[in-house]
């Protein structure tokens, strides 16, 4: 397969092979065990529900053969005055020992108990989920077959740097066309951050297009928001 790098802003000249990106530090990479290409865990787990063979050398690669890479990434030392790429879009690992959030974190809505939430996502089981992070407990909430779950780490948090947000109108699953993919399902289906009213107060939650229906996590449970909408960044 031939690839061609698009985006120039990297710290590192290593690219995914399937959407053809450079990596970042904050992308989650994983291999094949049985060849060793690497490529983003969303892309690799899409590219698996269509086919079980590496996209890049075409030997069998499954999903229960696949494991995640860390790579150390070091600043670039360049000439004086040469600013460090900016990348509009990211979803930054949270660093709990961190006094503050990092600068361009978005705030949006509450819990159920009125604390501020802002827009994170985590990974559980095959699925990445959108999710919120409650700054003042140091927990992101998040939602998934039926049942709301709590995570205490591996949360990453979405940061926005010279980029324009909007929510915009969805109901019953749609979304619009340059809504942010937040996360994708075990199935590989694309899942997108929303918010919308709940009981009064504006919740952040999954919108889940083939189940029709934005999903919140309350009391412990997964609960059907039908109206809502949908975060949408571009780059400016
Ligand atoms: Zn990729
Ligand atoms: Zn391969």
């Amino acid at each position: 397969m031939e690839v061609k790098a698009r985006n120039k802003s990297s710290s590192l000249g290593v690219i995914c092979a399937i959407c053809s990106e450079f990596y970042t530090p904050y992308d989650v990479i994983f291999y094949s065990a049985s060849c060793g290409h690497n490529f983003h865990k969303v892309c690799l787990t899409r590219w698996l529900n269509i086919s079980l063979t590496c996209p890049q050398c075409r030997s069998s690669c499954h999903r229960d053969n696949i494991r995640r890479i860390y790579l150390n990434f070091s600043e670039r030392r360049e000439g004086k005055g040469e600013e460090p790429p900016k990348v509009p879009i990211q979803w930054v690992p949270l660093d709990y020992k961190a006094t503050k959030l990092p600068k361009g974190v978005v705030k949006c809505g509450f819990d159920n108990k009125g604390n501020s939430t802002y827009v994170a996502r985590v990974y559980l089981n095959n699925d990445l989920l959108p999710a919120s992070y409650v700054a003042k407990n140091k927990t992101a909430l998040c939602s998934w077959d039926c049942q709301a779950y709590e995570f205490f780490s591996e949360v990453e948090v979405l940061i926005l740097t010279e980029c324009d947000l909007k929510w915009v109108p969805g109901t019953k699953g749609s979304y619009s066309s340059d809504a942010l993919q937040t996360g994708y399902s075990e199935d590989g289906e694309v899942t997108y951050t929303g918010r919308g009213l709940y009981d009064g107060t504006v919740r952040l939650g999954k919108v889940h297009p083939s189940h029709e229906v934005m999903y919140i996590p309350h009391r412990g449970l997964e609960v059907n928001v039908p109206d809502y909408e949908v975060l949408v960044a571009i780059p400016r």
